[in-house]
C-alpha cells in the first residue's frame, strides 16, 4: 500500500504516519527526518540542505528526490510505504510517479490533513522531538514524564531550529504556495482523501483507517 500524507507543518503528519506505518506494517519515510539525519552527520548533502532548512525554504528538488529514491530502494517496500513530507511540489510528484512506474507500482491513497493556522502555531511552538527515536512530545499537550527526556528510549528531547513562530509562518507561506497544485494533481487522479486534522490525533487516525478499510476490505487493523 503506497500512501502519501499531505498537510501543512503541524498538521500531525509525522504522528499519523508513524502510527499508520505500525498498524499497516509498512515503512514510514519522512524526507524531513532524512534531511535532518544528513545535517547532523554534517555530510555533503547535509551541508547543502542546512541553510535552506534553517530559513524554512524548500531544499532543491534534485537533492531531495535523489535522497528519497535511494531510501525507497533500500527500504523493504514490498508491502508499500508511507511518505511524509514528499512531494512538496508538482515536479516532485511527477518524479515520484515516474520512479514508481519503473518499479511497477503507484500511489494508492493521498491523505490530506486540513488544519487551521492558530492550531498549527500552538502545536509547533511547543513541540519537543526525541534526539534518538524521533518521537514527538508537546510542552503542554503531551509533556514527557521526565523533563526533557524521551518516555520511549530515554534520550534527550530538543526543539527543532525551524519550530519558531517566524520560521513557521515562512514554512506555511511556502507550503500554501506549493500545496494547491499538488492537491489538484491528486484530486484529478481521484486519490485524494481529506480529513479534519484539528481534532485529536486518535480520532483522525480512526477516520483514516476506516477510509482505507472501505477501499481494501482484506485489511485487518
Ligand atoms: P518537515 O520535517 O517535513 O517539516 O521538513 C523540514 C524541512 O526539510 C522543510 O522545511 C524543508 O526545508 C526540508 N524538506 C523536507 N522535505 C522536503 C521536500 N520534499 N522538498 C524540499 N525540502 C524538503
Amino acid at each position: 500500500m503506497q500512501i502519501i500524507i499531505l498537510g501543512p507543518p503541524g498538521a500531525g503528519k509525522g504522528t499519523q504516519a508513524k502510527t499508520l506505518a505500525q498498524k499497516l506494517n509498512i515503512p514510514h519515510i519522512s524526507t524531513g527526518d532524512l534531511l535532518r539525519q544528513n545535517v547532523s552527520k554534517n555530510n555533503e548533502l547535509g551541508k547543502l540542505a542546512k541553510d535552506f532548512m534553517e530559513k524554512g525554504a524548500l531544499v532543491p528538488d534534485t537533492l531531495v528526490t535523489q535522497m528519497l529514491i535511494q531510501r525507497v530502494d533500500q527500504a523493504n517496500i514490498k508491502n508499500g510505504f508511507i511518505l511524509d513530507g514528499y512531494p512538496r511540489n508538482i515536479t516532485q510528484a511527477q518524479e515520484l510517479d515516474a520512479f514508481l512506474k519503473k518499479i511497477n507500482s503507484e500511489i494508492e491513497f493521498v491523505i490530506d490533513l486540513n488544519t487551521s493556522i492558530p492550531v498549527i502555531i500552538q502545536r509547533l511552538t511547543g513541540r519537543l522531538v526525541c534526539s534518538r527515536c524521533g518521537i514527538n512530545f508537546h510542552i503542554r499537550n503531551m509533556p514527557p514524564k521526565k523533563e526533557n527526556t524521551c518516555d520511549n528510549c530515554g534520550a534527550s528531547l530538543y526543539q527543532r531550529a525551524d519550530d519558531n513562530e517566524e520560521t513557521i509562518k515562512k514554512r506555511l507561506e511556502v507550503y500554501n504556495k506549493e500545496f494547491s497544485p499538488i492537491i489538484k494533481y491528486y484530486e484529478e487522479k481521484q486519490k485524494l482523501h481529506r480529513f479534519d486534522a484539528n481534532q485529536e490525533s486518535e480520532i483522525v487516525l480512526n477516520k483514516i483507517l476506516n477510509m482505507i478499510q472501505e477501499h481494501d476490505d482484506s485489511l485487518k487493523v
